[in-house]
């Protein structure tokens, strides 16, 4: 088999290992749902950090560095984030030696803190309040720390144009080199499937696809985001959900949501979320996240529906679908624990029973 990452001989550290991703065939959910398409997963928990974040943290320190907006022992990072954001800004702070505050919300869990604060960074908690503009709201505690803070800067993944073009520069080259050097029929994306917090990730693969597709000449790809039921992104209203990463009740400033980028919206709840986790990580070995599940739930409803009909049966079709972290981080959680017992091995079972 090819390889699939670019590494050759000793990384420099770990934020050489940031992305650098695998794209992996998941044959064993297309034969069950009797797809004839490829249907390939793009693994992001492999990054140094575990998420698809790593990227736009490393991005957002290094383009700043070379803008002189952060100077080495003196710059301090904030950053107001709930998210894998903070671990990627707080791995590379730790490489590249600068402090690192994250303001992180009263309700996130435990194990966050503490890996966070085993980076070396600090963890400032926030309340809960509704307004995204109160000085108590996440982003107003860090902007009173960076007021305070002599060199503090906040870097910003909502507004950060770096968000969007870490992915154009990295997720997209890697994909298109995957399939470049696969032995698929085709070598370009067909169908693109991916959830969007802050829409870093689908805006900046949308834009690489449009791109090449202009210079290449390659077919049009379907550019479909997958969206929480609960979030307003892709239509509905507010309301509240489990997933964790994907969604919003505002749309952030680096997502565009629209044609010629994004195609079309398709909106999936916690059930269909967690269920499609639970058999990626069953039928493929691939132990992803929850927002993993929700893309793959909107795969599939689009790929049933009369509009991807063509491209589910047609065994030359490449459809990428973004797995944005591993399980990790929801180990405790309850939708987790809760295995249900469908999947086992009755006469396994019998025999460990009776032993
Ligand atoms: N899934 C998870 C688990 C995430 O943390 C994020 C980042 N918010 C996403 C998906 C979506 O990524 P993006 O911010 O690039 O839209």
């Amino acid at each position: 088999m090819a390889s699939t990452h670019h590494w050759n001989g000793v990384l420099d550290s770990a934020l050489d290992a940031v992305g650098e991703t695998p794209l992996i065939r998941l044959d064993r959910i297309r034969d069950a749902e009797g797809l004839k398409c490829n249907l390939l997963g793009k693994a992001e928990f492999f990054s140094a950090g575990g998420s698809v974040k790593d990227r736009i943290a490393k991005r957002m320190v290094e383009q700043a560095e070379k803008e002189g907006i952060l100077i080495p022992g003196q710059s301090v990072v904030i950053e107001p984030t709930s998210r894998w954001t903070g671990i990627g800004l707080a791995l590379a702070c730790a490489i590249k030696g600068y402090k690192c505050i994250i303001t992180l919300p009263a309700k996130m869990s435990l194990e966050k803190e503490v890996l966070l604060r085993s980076l070396g960074a600090e963890v400032v908690r926030t309340p809960y309040v509704l307004s995204h503009d109160s000085p108590d709201s996440l982003i107003g505690v860090a902007e009173r720390l960076k007021e305070k803070i002599p060199g503090g800067v906040i870097l910003d993944q909502y507004s950060n144009p770096n968000n969007p073009l870490a992915h154009y520069y990295t997720t997209y080259a890697e994909i298109a080199h995957a399939l470049k050097t696969s032995n698929l029929r085709r070598k370009s994306v067909t169908a693109l499937f991916a959830g969007a917090g802050t829409g870093g990730t689908i805006t900046g693969l949308a834009r690489a696809i449009r791109d090449s597709e202009e210079k290449d000449g390659a077919a049009r790809a379907t550019i479909v985001a997958v969206d929480p039921v609960g979030s307003i992104l892709g239509g509905g209203d507010v309301g509240m959900y489990q997933v964790e990463g994907i969604g919003y009740d505002f749309f952030p400033a680096v997502l565009d949501p629209k044609p010629p980028l994004i195609d079309e919206w398709i909106k999936t709840d916690d059930d269909e979320a967690f269920a499609a986790c639970k058999r990626i990580i069953r039928l493929e070995g691939l132990a992803v996240g929850g927002s993993s599940g929700s893309a793959l739930a909107g795969a599939l409803k689009f790929l049933k529906s009369e509009e991807g009909k063509k491209i589910a049966e047609d065994p030359t079709a490449n459809v990428v679908v973004v797995f944005p972290d591993g399980v990790r981080n929801y180990m405790s959680k309850e939708w987790f624990l809760k295995q249900d017992e469908g999947s086992r091995d009755e006469e396994l079972h019998s025999t460990i029973r009776e032993l």
